[in-house]
């Protein structure tokens, strides 16, 4: 593994800013290899969710042919091997995240399950009528819903920073949604819909002027960019292992230390407790007591090793790797005619939505996939996104670190083919 470190291996006619093994890397992915439709299989929908190297895959294998005990409880070998392997996935997400300690690091079953824990425990901790939230007007569902059903059992009000036409956010409104009132701010780091990067550190340090907690929703934004929740001084931030090269079902909550503290746990059960009786229990300590019955402990090992594998690769090369192709695909996408690009802020990452305006996304999808091409199509569970646009759905494309520029030429060949088809 240790050629696929871009620092030692040799250079790569692909990509245009360092040097980057990407066809070394590309045969860690099994799935690649493989035709669809009798054409190479070109897989853009990495927004929806990424591909497995080996060495995930491997320990995930590894994990029930040597090691497969409950954590935490046993003194048996098993048990301490699985214990062990648990917590030091712990350190490599807390150092991966830059956070403090590894007390602020909690498993959950992926960034839904991040939000509705803290959306959860906030409530127990007392939002009240006279209280608001604020979001924005290109969030995921997973950040909007679960802060509405706060609002409906609450009487508190949800607020949303607008869109401008060219998919940023409106700071302009900021100064008036931004207020005393505001508990939290739940903002998305990187939009699925659109690309849009938020300028989050600006947003944490103006929220926290006005009292108000920063949840970052970072399902988009931990595999493709370097996060590092200090620099960003945000309370929480929440990511899927899927996302970034892990397996489904296991997700990170970074919360600050002293906020957890604060707050009152979200599940009961077992591990969350310190000593239980009928008439009190008392919990655990952090960050167990945010981890009630027994977790996912293969799926954190397993995203253990996604993570040692992105830092192999080096995030800043993943970032500059996805930059190139993203601005190599929007120039080229654009060449297409009768393509519109939905979302055109100054800082994007990671995806590209667009519109035939003459033929629905699912059409587009299906023809792309004739050719071999997998791309997502819908309202990538952001239908405000596309009120906003005035479009039913978009297609979007969307970059891993395994992506090629003639994969995105691929792309625009199959564009082109559906123009023929629909005689554009
Ligand atoms: N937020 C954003 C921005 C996302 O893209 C997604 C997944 N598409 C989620 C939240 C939810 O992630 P998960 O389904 O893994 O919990």
């Amino acid at each position: 593994m240790k050629t696929l470190n871009p620092r030692v291996s040799g250079t790569h006619g692909e990509t245009i800013h360092a040097a980057f093994d990407l066809e070394k890397v590309r045969q860690e992915f099994p799935i690649l290899d493989q035709t669809v439709n009798d054409k190479p299989l070109v897989y853009l929908d990495n927004a929806a969710t990424t591909q497995k190297p080996r060495q995930v895959i491997q320990a995930i294998t590894e994990f029930y042919e040597t090691v497969n005990a409950n954590i935490h409880r046993g003194v048996h070998l098993l048990s301490q091997r699985a214990t062990d392997r648990y917590e030091r996935s712990r350190v490599l997400v807390q150092k991966f995240l830059n956070a403090r300690s590894s007390r602020e690091i909690i498993f959950v079953g992926g960034t839904t399950a991040g939000i509705n824990l803290v959306a959860e425990s906030l409530r127990r901790h007392g939002i009240s009528s006279g209280d608001e939230i604020l979001i924005s007007g290109m969030e995921h569902h997973s950040n909007i819903v679960p802060w509405q059903m706060v609002c409906e059992e609450t009487g508190a009000k949800l607020r949303v920073i607008p869109l401008t036409p060219k998919g940023e956010l409106d700071l302009d409104r900021l100064d008036n949604l931004l207020t005393t009132k505001t508990r939290i701010l739940s903002i998305v780091h990187i939009s699925n819909a659109l690309g849009t990067v938020s300028p989050v550190k600006e947003l944490v340090k103006a929220a926290h002027r006005k009292g108000a907690l920063v949840f970052v929703d970072g399902a988009q934004s931990a595999g493709h960019l370097k996060v590092d929740v200090q620099d960003l001084g945000c309370d929480f931030f929440a990511f899927s292992g899927h996302k970034i090269y892990g397996p489904t079902g296991i997700g990170v909550l970074f919360g600050k230390e002293e906020v957890l503290r604060e707050l009152p746990p979200y599940q009961g059960g077992g591990d969350m407790i310190e000593s239980v009786s009928f008439e009190k229990t008392t919990y655990n300590v952090l960050p167990y007591r945010f981890e009630a019955g027994t977790p996912n402990i293969c799926g954190v090992i397993a995203l253990g090793e996604a993570i040692k594998f992105v830092e192999q690769i080096g995030r800043e090369f993943i970032e500059a790797h996805e930059a190139m192709l993203l601005e190599y695909a929007t120039a080229a996408i654009q060449d297409v005619p009768g393509i519109r690009i939905i979302g055109n802020a100054s800082k994007k990452a990671g995806a590209v939505s667009f519109v035939f305006d003459e033929v629905h996304a699912h059409d587009v999808g299906t023809i792309l996939d004739q050719e071999g091409i997998a791309v997502r199509t819908g309202h990538h569970c952001a239908q405000p996104v596309m009120d906003y646009f005035g479009v039913p759905a978009t297609v979007r494309a969307s970059f891993g670190l395994y992506n090629k520029v003639s994969e995105v030429d691929a792309l625009i060949s199959a564009l082109h083919r559906v123009r023929e088809v629909f005689g554009l």
